[in-house]
C-alpha cells in the first residue's frame, strides 16, 4: 500500500464521513480548495493523504502554497472548500478542548525557530508542557529526554542566542516533540540552515520518524529532496502530484 497519495481528479467522495481511521491516515485533504483575499490560489481541489508513519516531502516553488497546507493540517488555516483531517478528525469541525487535544498531537517546526530568547533552552522545551500544565516532575523528565534526542542534553542552561543556527534548530525540534506528538510538520526546517546543519537537522528528523512519529516536511532544496530518499509531493499552480523519481538510465 503507498504510504502517501493524491489524487486531484479523483470523482467526490460519496460520504463525508472521515475515511482514516485515527492511527491509519493521520494526515488527509479531502477535495480541498484554497485562496487569499489577495487572489492567490494555493490549493484547487486537492485530495491528498499520508499514512501513518510516513516520511514525506513537500516541495514546489516559493509562493505555491506549501506553508499553507501544513497550516491547514495544524489548523491555523481553514479551506474555502473541503475538508482537512488529522488523525482521523475534521479538524475545522472542532472547538474548544477538543481541537486542543487534537493539536497536541501536531509538532510544528518553522524555518525560524520561533524560540523565546530571554528563556534558556530548557525552558523554550519545558514551555509547552507548562502551559499544559503538567507537574514539574514529569517537565523535569521530558525535556532533558527530547534534548537528548536531538544532541542538545548538555545545553539546557544556554540561552538561543548562544547557539548556533542549527543548534537553534534542533531546539525547536525538541519542543516540537516533548509534548509527544503523533505528527511532526517541519515548514522549511533546513531553510535558514548551512548544508552540514540541514543533512543534520534530516537525519534527526528520519530517526524521529524511525521511532513512529509522521512526518511531512516542506523544503525547496532540491540536494535535500535527492538525498532524503523520500516520497515527494509537488505543489504547483492549485495541484498537488506525486514527483516520480528519475529513473537511472539503462546501462549500455
Ligand atoms: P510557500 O510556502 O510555498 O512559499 P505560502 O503558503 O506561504 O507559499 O503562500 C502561498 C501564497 O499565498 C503566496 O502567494 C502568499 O503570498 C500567499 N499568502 C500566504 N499567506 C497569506 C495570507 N495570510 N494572506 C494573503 N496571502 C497569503
Amino acid at each position: 500500500m503507498p504510504i502517501a497519495s493524491a489524487h486531484p481528479s479523483q470523482k467526490p467522495a460519496a460520504s463525508l464521513e472521515p475515511s482514516g481511521s485515527a492511527c491509519g491516515i493521520p494526515l488527509q485533504l479531502q477535495q480541498v480548495t484554497k485562496s487569499y483575499r489577495s487572489g492567490r490560489f494555493c490549493l484547487d481541489n486537492v485530495n491528498f493523504q499520508l499514512q501513518a508513519g510516513a516520511f514525506a516531502l513537500l516541495t514546489g516553488p516559493s509562493g505555491a502554497g506549501k506553508s499553507t497546507l501544513l497550516k491547514l493540517f495544524y489548523g491555523a488555516e481553514h479551506p474555502d472548500r473541503g475538508q482537512v483531517l488529522v488523525q482521523g478528525q475534521y479538524i475545522n469541525r472542532l472547538r474548544g478542548r477538543a481541537l486542543a487535544y487534537l493539536r497536541r498531537q501536531v509538532g510544528v517546526i518553522f524555518q525560524d525557530y520561533k524560540l523565546l530568547e530571554r528563556r534558556t533552552v530548557a525552558e523554550n522545551v519545558g514551555f509547552v508542557l507548562a502551559a499544559r500544565g503538567l507537574a514539574w516532575s514529569e517537565i523535569q523528565r521530558r525535556v532533558p529526554a527530547a534534548l537528548s534526542l536531538v544532541g542538545l542534553a548538555d545545553r539546557g542552561n544556554c540561552f538561543p542566542d548562544a547557539l548556533s543556527g542549527g543548534e537553534q534548530q534542533r531546539v525547536s525540534i525538541a519542543r516540537a516533540i516533548v509534548g509527544q506528538p503523533r505528527i511532526l510538520l517541519a515548514d522549511e526546517p533546513t531553510g535558514n540552515l548551512d548544508r552540514q546543519n540541514a543533512l543534520q537537522v534530516l537525519k534527526i528528523l528520519q530517526q524521529l520518524n524511525k521511532k513512529g512519529l509522521t512526518v511531512l516536511m516542506t523544503t525547496h532544496d532540491p540536494h535535500l529532496v535527492e538525498i532524503a530518499q523520500a516520497p515527494v509531493w509537488q505543489i504547483q499552480a492549485g495541484r498537488l502530484d506525486p514527483v516520480t523519481p528519475a529513473q537511472p538510465e539503462a546501462a549500455q
